[in-house]
Protein backbone atom coordinates (compact mmCIF):
# COMPACT_ATOMS: atom_id res chain seq x y z
CA UNK A 1 0.00 0.00 0.00
CA UNK A 2 1.05 3.59 -0.47
CA UNK A 3 -0.10 7.07 0.41
CA UNK A 4 -1.68 9.27 -2.28
CA UNK A 5 -3.45 12.63 -2.25
CA UNK A 6 -6.43 12.45 -4.56
CA UNK A 7 -9.25 14.43 -6.12
CA UNK A 8 -12.38 12.61 -4.96
CA UNK A 9 -15.05 15.23 -5.65
CA UNK A 10 -14.83 18.34 -7.83
CA UNK A 11 -14.97 21.55 -5.83
CA UNK A 12 -13.84 19.80 -2.63
CA UNK A 13 -10.38 19.63 -1.02
CA UNK A 14 -8.12 16.78 -2.12
CA UNK A 15 -8.13 13.78 0.23
CA UNK A 16 -5.41 11.53 1.55
CA UNK A 17 -5.89 7.82 0.86
CA UNK A 18 -4.01 4.55 1.24
CA UNK A 19 -4.22 2.78 -2.09
CA UNK A 20 -2.44 -0.27 -3.51
CA UNK A 21 1.07 0.37 -4.83
CA UNK A 22 0.67 0.06 -8.65
CA UNK A 23 1.58 -3.20 -10.38
CA UNK A 24 3.82 -2.68 -13.40
CA UNK A 25 3.64 -4.26 -16.85
CA UNK A 26 6.64 -5.51 -18.83
CA UNK A 27 7.25 -2.09 -20.46
CA UNK A 28 6.52 0.04 -17.38
CA UNK A 29 8.61 1.52 -14.61
CA UNK A 30 7.60 2.09 -11.01
CA UNK A 31 8.98 5.42 -9.79
CA UNK A 32 9.43 6.42 -6.15
CA UNK A 33 8.30 10.06 -6.32
CA UNK A 34 10.94 12.47 -5.01
CA UNK A 35 9.26 15.67 -6.23
CA UNK A 36 5.85 16.54 -7.69
CA UNK A 37 5.03 20.07 -8.81
CA UNK A 38 1.71 21.63 -7.86
CA UNK A 39 0.55 23.27 -11.08
CA UNK A 40 -2.07 25.91 -11.85
CA UNK A 41 -3.96 23.32 -13.92
CA UNK A 42 -4.28 21.12 -10.79
CA UNK A 43 -6.18 23.98 -9.16
CA UNK A 44 -8.40 24.07 -12.26
CA UNK A 45 -9.11 20.32 -11.96
CA UNK A 46 -10.02 20.73 -8.31
CA UNK A 47 -12.30 23.70 -9.10
CA UNK A 48 -13.90 21.91 -12.06
CA UNK A 49 -12.74 24.53 -14.59
CA UNK A 50 -11.03 21.67 -16.47
CA UNK A 51 -13.01 18.46 -16.31
CA UNK A 52 -11.69 15.12 -15.06
CA UNK A 53 -13.75 12.16 -16.24
CA UNK A 54 -12.96 9.42 -13.74
CA UNK A 55 -12.77 10.12 -10.02
CA UNK A 56 -11.16 9.50 -7.63
CA UNK A 57 -7.84 10.35 -9.28
CA UNK A 58 -4.36 11.12 -7.98
CA UNK A 59 -3.35 14.52 -9.42
CA UNK A 60 0.19 15.59 -10.37
CA UNK A 61 1.80 15.72 -13.84
CA UNK A 62 5.18 17.30 -12.93
CA UNK A 63 7.15 14.40 -11.53
CA UNK A 64 10.72 13.34 -10.78
CA UNK A 65 12.08 10.51 -8.67
CA UNK A 66 14.05 7.28 -8.48
CA UNK A 67 13.25 4.21 -10.54
CA UNK A 68 12.12 1.63 -7.96
CA UNK A 69 11.36 -1.27 -10.28
CA UNK A 70 11.45 -1.92 -14.05
CA UNK A 71 9.36 -4.26 -16.20
CA UNK A 72 11.02 -7.27 -17.83
CA UNK A 73 11.28 -5.68 -21.28
CA UNK A 74 12.64 -2.29 -20.20
CA UNK A 75 16.19 -1.70 -21.45
CA UNK A 76 16.96 2.04 -21.12
CA UNK A 77 16.29 2.44 -17.38
CA UNK A 78 17.35 0.51 -14.28
CA UNK A 79 16.35 0.48 -10.64
CA UNK A 80 17.99 3.38 -8.79
CA UNK A 81 18.14 5.72 -11.83
CA UNK A 82 17.13 9.34 -11.31
CA UNK A 83 14.36 10.24 -13.77
CA UNK A 84 11.85 12.91 -14.68
CA UNK A 85 8.53 12.05 -16.30
CA UNK A 86 6.99 13.16 -19.60
CA UNK A 87 3.32 13.62 -18.71
CA UNK A 88 1.98 12.72 -22.17
CA UNK A 89 1.39 8.98 -22.53
CA UNK A 90 1.04 8.08 -26.20
CA UNK A 91 -0.18 4.97 -28.02
CA UNK A 92 2.82 4.98 -30.37
CA UNK A 93 0.88 3.65 -33.36
CA UNK A 94 -1.79 6.15 -34.46
CA UNK A 95 -1.23 8.41 -37.49
CA UNK A 96 0.02 11.23 -35.25
CA UNK A 97 2.33 9.13 -33.06
CA UNK A 98 4.08 7.58 -36.07
CA UNK A 99 4.79 11.10 -37.35
CA UNK A 100 6.26 12.17 -34.01
CA UNK A 101 3.26 14.42 -33.24
CA UNK A 102 2.14 12.58 -30.14
CA UNK A 103 0.51 15.66 -28.58
CA UNK A 104 -2.42 14.82 -30.92
CA UNK A 105 -2.38 11.06 -30.17
CA UNK A 106 -5.84 9.55 -30.79
CA UNK A 107 -5.75 7.73 -27.45
CA UNK A 108 -3.22 9.93 -25.64
CA UNK A 109 -3.46 10.25 -21.89
CA UNK A 110 -2.16 12.93 -19.61
CA UNK A 111 -0.66 11.71 -16.34
CA UNK A 112 -2.50 13.31 -13.42
CA UNK A 113 -5.60 13.93 -15.54
CA UNK A 114 -6.52 10.74 -17.39
CA UNK A 115 -4.50 8.38 -15.18
CA UNK A 116 -3.08 8.54 -11.68
CA UNK A 117 -0.39 11.18 -11.17
CA UNK A 118 2.46 12.03 -8.87
CA UNK A 119 0.80 13.23 -5.65
CA UNK A 120 1.76 9.84 -4.23
CA UNK A 121 4.67 7.81 -2.92
CA UNK A 122 4.91 5.82 -6.16
CA UNK A 123 3.75 6.13 -9.74
CA UNK A 124 3.65 3.61 -12.57
CA UNK A 125 4.44 5.01 -16.04
CA UNK A 126 5.36 3.52 -19.43
CA UNK A 127 9.16 3.35 -19.53
CA UNK A 128 9.16 5.60 -22.64
CA UNK A 129 7.89 8.39 -20.36
CA UNK A 130 10.91 8.19 -18.04
CA UNK A 131 13.84 10.46 -18.97
CA UNK A 132 17.21 10.23 -17.19
CA UNK A 133 17.69 13.21 -14.88
CA UNK A 134 21.33 14.32 -14.54
CA UNK A 135 22.74 14.79 -11.01
CA UNK A 136 23.17 18.54 -11.69
CA UNK A 137 19.38 19.01 -11.72
CA UNK A 138 17.49 18.75 -8.43
CA UNK A 139 14.36 16.60 -8.34
CA UNK A 140 12.32 19.74 -7.64
CA UNK A 141 13.64 21.50 -10.76
CA UNK A 142 13.41 18.30 -12.82
CA UNK A 143 9.74 17.96 -11.90
CA UNK A 144 8.61 21.49 -12.76
CA UNK A 145 10.69 21.58 -15.97
CA UNK A 146 8.37 18.91 -17.38
CA UNK A 147 5.43 21.31 -17.68
CA UNK A 148 5.82 25.04 -18.28
CA UNK A 149 9.48 24.85 -19.40
CA UNK A 150 8.61 22.11 -21.91
CA UNK A 151 5.76 24.24 -23.29
CA UNK A 152 8.03 27.30 -23.50
CA UNK A 153 10.63 25.32 -25.45
CA UNK A 154 7.96 23.94 -27.79
CA UNK A 155 6.70 27.49 -28.37
CA UNK A 156 10.19 28.67 -29.36
CA UNK A 157 10.57 25.68 -31.67
CA UNK A 158 7.14 26.18 -33.25
CA UNK A 159 8.03 29.86 -33.86
CA UNK A 160 11.31 28.64 -35.46
CA UNK A 161 13.24 30.90 -33.11
CA UNK A 162 16.94 31.02 -33.92
CA UNK A 163 20.20 32.54 -32.75
CA UNK A 164 20.45 36.30 -33.08
CA UNK A 165 16.71 36.91 -33.30
CA UNK A 166 14.87 39.31 -31.02
CA UNK A 167 11.85 38.23 -29.01
CA UNK A 168 8.92 39.72 -27.11
CA UNK A 169 7.46 37.65 -24.29
CA UNK A 170 3.95 38.62 -23.17
CA UNK A 171 3.46 37.57 -19.54
CA UNK A 172 6.07 36.69 -16.93
CA UNK A 173 4.60 33.78 -15.00
CA UNK A 174 6.03 30.26 -14.98
CA UNK A 175 6.01 30.06 -18.78
CA UNK A 176 7.65 33.45 -19.23
CA UNK A 177 10.28 32.71 -16.60
CA UNK A 178 11.33 29.63 -18.59
CA UNK A 179 10.88 31.29 -22.00
CA UNK A 180 13.26 34.11 -21.08
CA UNK A 181 16.00 31.70 -20.00
CA UNK A 182 15.47 29.38 -22.96
CA UNK A 183 15.53 32.28 -25.44
CA UNK A 184 18.91 33.21 -24.01
CA UNK A 185 20.04 29.58 -24.23
CA UNK A 186 19.28 29.86 -27.98
CA UNK A 187 21.74 32.78 -28.12
CA UNK A 188 19.07 35.31 -28.97
CA UNK A 189 19.15 39.05 -29.59
CA UNK A 190 17.23 41.46 -27.37
CA UNK A 191 14.49 40.06 -25.11
CA UNK A 192 11.46 42.24 -24.31
CA UNK A 193 9.05 41.13 -21.59
CA UNK A 194 5.62 42.76 -21.43
CA UNK A 195 4.03 42.82 -17.98
CA UNK A 196 1.87 44.96 -15.74
CA UNK A 197 3.01 43.62 -12.36
CA UNK A 198 5.73 45.87 -10.82
CA UNK A 199 7.49 43.02 -8.97
CA UNK A 200 7.63 40.95 -12.14
CA UNK A 201 8.89 43.92 -14.19
CA UNK A 202 11.68 44.35 -11.65
CA UNK A 203 12.66 40.69 -11.86
CA UNK A 204 12.65 40.87 -15.68
CA UNK A 205 15.18 43.70 -15.49
CA UNK A 206 17.29 41.79 -12.95
CA UNK A 207 17.47 38.90 -15.42
CA UNK A 208 18.93 41.17 -18.10
CA UNK A 209 15.86 41.48 -20.31
CA UNK A 210 14.09 44.70 -21.29
CA UNK A 211 10.99 45.25 -19.18
CA UNK A 212 8.02 46.74 -21.05
CA UNK A 213 5.47 48.17 -18.64
CA UNK A 214 2.13 47.79 -20.41
CA UNK A 215 0.48 50.15 -17.89
CA UNK A 216 2.56 53.15 -18.92
CA UNK A 217 2.01 53.09 -22.71
CA UNK A 218 0.97 50.81 -25.58
CA UNK A 219 3.47 47.91 -25.50
CA UNK A 220 3.48 47.69 -29.31
CA UNK A 221 4.57 51.33 -29.54
CA UNK A 222 7.23 50.78 -26.87
CA UNK A 223 8.67 47.74 -28.68
CA UNK A 224 8.61 49.53 -32.05
CA UNK A 225 10.37 52.54 -30.54
CA UNK A 226 13.01 50.34 -28.92
CA UNK A 227 13.71 48.55 -32.22
CA UNK A 228 13.92 51.67 -34.43
CA UNK A 229 10.47 50.95 -35.85
CA UNK A 230 11.39 47.45 -36.97
CA UNK A 231 9.64 45.19 -34.42
CA UNK A 232 10.74 41.80 -33.10
CA UNK A 233 11.37 38.54 -34.94
CA UNK A 234 9.34 36.37 -32.59
CA UNK A 235 6.63 37.09 -30.02
CA UNK A 236 5.19 34.62 -27.53
CA UNK A 237 1.77 35.26 -26.01
CA UNK A 238 1.64 33.44 -22.66
CA UNK A 239 -1.28 35.27 -21.01
CA UNK A 240 -4.40 34.15 -22.86
CA UNK A 241 -6.15 37.39 -23.78
CA UNK A 242 -7.28 38.57 -27.21
CA UNK A 243 -5.78 41.99 -26.51
CA UNK A 244 -2.25 40.74 -25.86
CA UNK A 245 -2.53 38.20 -28.70
CA UNK A 246 -3.23 41.04 -31.10
CA UNK A 247 -0.33 43.02 -29.61
CA UNK A 248 1.97 40.02 -30.09
CA UNK A 249 1.19 40.10 -33.82
CA UNK A 250 1.43 43.88 -34.19
CA UNK A 251 4.87 44.09 -32.55
CA UNK A 252 6.44 41.76 -35.14
CA UNK A 253 9.01 42.73 -37.75
CA UNK A 254 8.68 41.65 -41.40
CA UNK A 255 8.57 37.80 -41.53
CA UNK A 256 7.96 37.73 -37.77
CA UNK A 257 6.23 34.81 -36.03
CA UNK A 258 3.79 35.04 -33.14
CA UNK A 259 3.40 31.88 -31.05
CA UNK A 260 0.09 31.83 -29.19
CA UNK A 261 0.27 29.74 -26.01
CA UNK A 262 -2.20 31.37 -23.58
CA UNK A 263 -5.75 30.00 -23.55
CA UNK A 264 -8.80 32.11 -24.21
CA UNK A 265 -12.25 31.71 -25.70
CA UNK A 266 -12.24 35.36 -26.90
CA UNK A 267 -12.02 36.33 -30.57
CA UNK A 268 -9.03 38.21 -31.91
CA UNK A 269 -9.36 40.74 -34.72
CA UNK A 270 -6.70 41.14 -37.40
CA UNK A 271 -6.72 43.27 -40.55
CA UNK A 272 -5.32 40.70 -42.99
CA UNK A 273 -3.64 42.93 -45.55
CA UNK A 274 -2.05 45.59 -43.35
CA UNK A 275 -1.25 43.43 -40.38
CA UNK A 276 -0.32 40.04 -41.88
CA UNK A 277 -0.03 39.72 -45.65
CA UNK A 278 1.97 42.84 -46.40
CA UNK A 279 4.69 41.86 -43.92
CA UNK A 280 4.35 38.07 -44.28
CA UNK A 281 4.01 37.61 -40.55
CA UNK A 282 2.71 34.32 -39.15
CA UNK A 283 0.39 33.42 -36.27
CA UNK A 284 1.20 29.99 -34.86
CA UNK A 285 -0.79 27.91 -32.36
CA UNK A 286 1.25 26.09 -29.71
CA UNK A 287 0.03 23.10 -27.72
CA UNK A 288 1.96 21.00 -25.20
CA UNK A 289 5.37 19.65 -26.18
CA UNK A 290 7.06 16.68 -27.87
CA UNK A 291 9.01 13.88 -26.24
CA UNK A 292 11.89 14.60 -28.62
CA UNK A 293 12.22 18.10 -27.14
CA UNK A 294 12.75 16.91 -23.56
CA UNK A 295 16.40 15.80 -23.85
CA UNK A 296 17.26 19.31 -25.12
CA UNK A 297 15.39 20.84 -22.21
CA UNK A 298 17.13 18.56 -19.71
CA UNK A 299 20.51 19.47 -21.20
CA UNK A 300 19.71 23.20 -20.74
CA UNK A 301 18.95 22.36 -17.10
CA UNK A 302 22.14 20.33 -16.68
CA UNK A 303 24.32 23.10 -18.12
CA UNK A 304 22.65 25.73 -15.91
CA UNK A 305 21.11 27.68 -18.79
CA UNK A 306 17.67 26.90 -17.33
CA UNK A 307 17.64 27.43 -13.58
CA UNK A 308 15.14 27.54 -10.76
CA UNK A 309 16.93 29.31 -7.90
CA UNK A 310 15.91 28.21 -4.38
CA UNK A 311 13.96 31.43 -3.81
CA UNK A 312 11.62 30.42 -6.68
CA UNK A 313 10.76 27.06 -5.07
CA UNK A 314 8.70 26.22 -2.01
CA UNK A 315 8.45 22.69 -0.62
CA UNK A 316 5.50 20.94 1.06
CA UNK A 317 5.06 17.37 2.29
CA UNK A 318 2.80 14.74 0.72
CA UNK A 319 0.03 15.96 2.99
CA UNK A 320 -3.51 16.87 1.96
CA UNK A 321 -3.75 19.95 4.21
CA UNK A 322 -0.49 21.42 2.88
CA UNK A 323 -1.32 20.56 -0.74
CA UNK A 324 -4.83 22.05 -0.55
CA UNK A 325 -3.38 25.23 0.94
CA UNK A 326 -0.89 25.44 -1.94
CA UNK A 327 -3.72 24.98 -4.46
CA UNK A 328 -5.73 27.73 -2.70
CA UNK A 329 -2.75 30.07 -3.01
CA UNK A 330 -2.31 29.24 -6.71
CA UNK A 331 -5.84 30.37 -7.51
CA UNK A 332 -4.78 33.96 -6.95
CA UNK A 333 -1.04 33.67 -7.33
CA UNK A 334 0.86 36.61 -8.72
CA UNK A 335 4.44 35.43 -8.27
CA UNK A 336 6.31 32.64 -10.04
CA UNK A 337 7.32 30.83 -6.87
CA UNK A 338 6.48 27.18 -7.50
CA UNK A 339 5.34 24.76 -4.82
CA UNK A 340 6.70 21.23 -5.04
CA UNK A 341 5.66 18.18 -3.02
CA UNK A 342 8.63 16.36 -1.54
CA UNK A 343 7.37 13.24 0.27
CA UNK A 344 9.16 12.74 3.60
CA UNK A 345 10.63 9.30 4.23
ZN1 LIG B 1 1.84 21.74 -14.94
ZN1 LIG C 1 -1.07 7.76 -30.78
Amino acid sequence: MMKAVRLVQVGKPLEEADIPTPEIGSLDVLIRVAAAGICHSDAHYRQGISKIDNLPLTLGHEIAGFVEQVGGDVTHLSAGDRVCVNYLVRCGSCEFCVRGLEQFCRSGQMIGKHRDGGYAEFINVPSANGFPLPDEISFEAGAIMMCSSATALHALNKARFKAGESIAIFGFGGLGFSALQLARAFDCGDIYVVEINPAKLASVASMGAIAIDARSADPVEQIKNATAGKGVDVALELIGSAKTMRQSVLCLAHLGRAGLVGLTAESMSIRPYNELIKREVEIIGVSDHLATELPVLIEFGRSGKLRFPPETLRVVDLDAVQINAALDALQDSIDHVRTVIVPSK
